[in-house]
């Protein structure tokens, strides 16, 4: 748990020479903390003055057990920001997830990403892990172990250790699994040679749960080490996973998510591929430019997300090359491919647009608990997207 050091925050500046740049440099801050919200009246009424008069845009979401926060400003705007916050005893210990960015930006993208306009509300819960009414959320106090980014990987490196020398049998005891949605796993995930890693393959957060329950035969037993793009959806999720009791005790979750251990490992350590993030900058990757991904149509090595293409069912995104691009507007995603729609099914309406929508099609893939997850400072990471485009 760490916070950023004045050091580090003036890292990411321009040189000060740059005086004038700096005041007009950019940046998006990301952070959540779970914990007992005395007051909400009143710590409403203070995201509404500090945001306003910041020219914050962006969402914060508060319920009476915490707050979550994706803004974006100015830097100078969002440290003054983080240090109103933190006078807030009650945040103690947030790692609060500031990075650089360009001005905004393409507006697709700034749109769907949240920062367009400012939205504060009061909400029942953070994150929703399911979309069943009747399905009680699990006790966040009852949520796994955090491990720090370097506790994590210390954990991944002694997996093999226990084995032969050079046999790869698996690690019985430790499993990797993957909290977030298919479109994310697709670029980048956490690979050890003998660690099995559990990917849902899911389209949405809500649907965790039911995948949890499914397959808690691959879970039970084991010591499970969890992480998702900035922390936050773990927190729930392996609350969950603990909630089934005897043999699903021992879960652990990596504090800061991939962002954070991303900056302590730079050349990726064991996340292979790009690590999916929810503004402008749509990935970033280690150091290490393997291409985890694959054209939906083609299937060569692609991983660039930045023509924003969604499956004309459900409305997933969805990778595809830029050459096939040229070649087919209407797409289909893995999942529903999986459950027998294929392209012959869209219909077409008079202004040649694609009809096709499936009811329980969610229009935004963005989930709000995902919408956390930003990067590192300073980081020297491939940028797609904005910027690239
Ligand atoms: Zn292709
Ligand atoms: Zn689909």
């Amino acid at each position: 748990m760490r916070l950023q050091t004045e050091d580090e925050l003036s890292a990411m500046e321009p040189e000060p020479q740059n005086n004038e740049q700096e005041e007009d440099g950019y940046g998006v801050l990301l952070y959540y903390k779970y914990a007992q919200i005395p007051d909400l009246d009143d710590l409403l009424a203070f995201y509404h003055s500090n945001c306003n008069s910041l020219s914050l845009l962006g969402r914060v979401r508060l319920s009476p057990l915490g707050v979550n926060v994706t803004v974006g400003g100015k830097l100078s705007s969002l440290k003054k920001h983080i240090a109103a916050v933190e006078s807030y005893s009650l945040f103690e210990g947030t790692d609060f997830k500031l990075a650089a960015c360009h001005r905004p930006l393409k507006d697709k993208v700034a749109e769907e990403c949240g920062f367009t306009s400012l939205s504060i509300r009061v909400v029942k819960e953070l994150v929703t892990l399911s979309s069943n009414p009747l399905l009680k959320s699990p006790a966040i106090s009852n949520a796994g172990t955090h491990l720090s980014a370097a506790e994590f990987h210390s954990v991944l490196q002694n997996a093999g250790h226990v084995m032969d020398n050079d046999r790869t049998t698996p690690s019985e005891g430790i499993v990797l699994l993957d909290a977030r949605n298919l479109y994310e796993t697709r670029i980048g995930k956490f690979h050890k040679s003998n660690v099995e890693t559990l990917d849902p393959g899911i389209r949405q957060y809500s649907d965790l749960p039911s995948w949890i329950d499914d397959n808690s035969d691959q879970l039970q037993g084991k010591h499970i080490l969890m992480y998702c793009t900035g922390g936050i959806r773990c927190e729930m999720a392996s609350a969950y996973i603990r909630s089934k009791g005897v043999g699903f005790e021992n879960v652990f979750q990596l504090f800061g998510g991939i962002q954070r251990y991303l900056e302590q490992f730079p050349d990726g350590g064991y996340f292979k591929g790009k690590n999916f993030v929810f503004d402008h900058r749509i990935s970033v990757g280690s150091s290490d430019t393997d291409i985890l991904g694959n054209c939906l149509l083609c299937s060569f090595p692609f991983d660039d997300y930045s023509s924003r293409l969604r499956c004309t069912y459900c409305r997933m995104l969805v990778l595809v090359c830029d050459s096939c691009q040229k070649d087919s507007s209407t797409f289909v995603c893995e999942l529903c491919q999986k459950h027998g729609k294929d392209v012959g099914l869209i219909s077409f309406n008079v202004n040649g647009k694609p009809d096709a929508m499936s009811p329980q099609a969610d229009d935004k893939t963005v989930s709000p608990d995902s919408k956390l997850s930003l990067h590192l400072p300073g980081r020297q990471g491939k940028r797609l997207g904005i910027e690239g485009s």
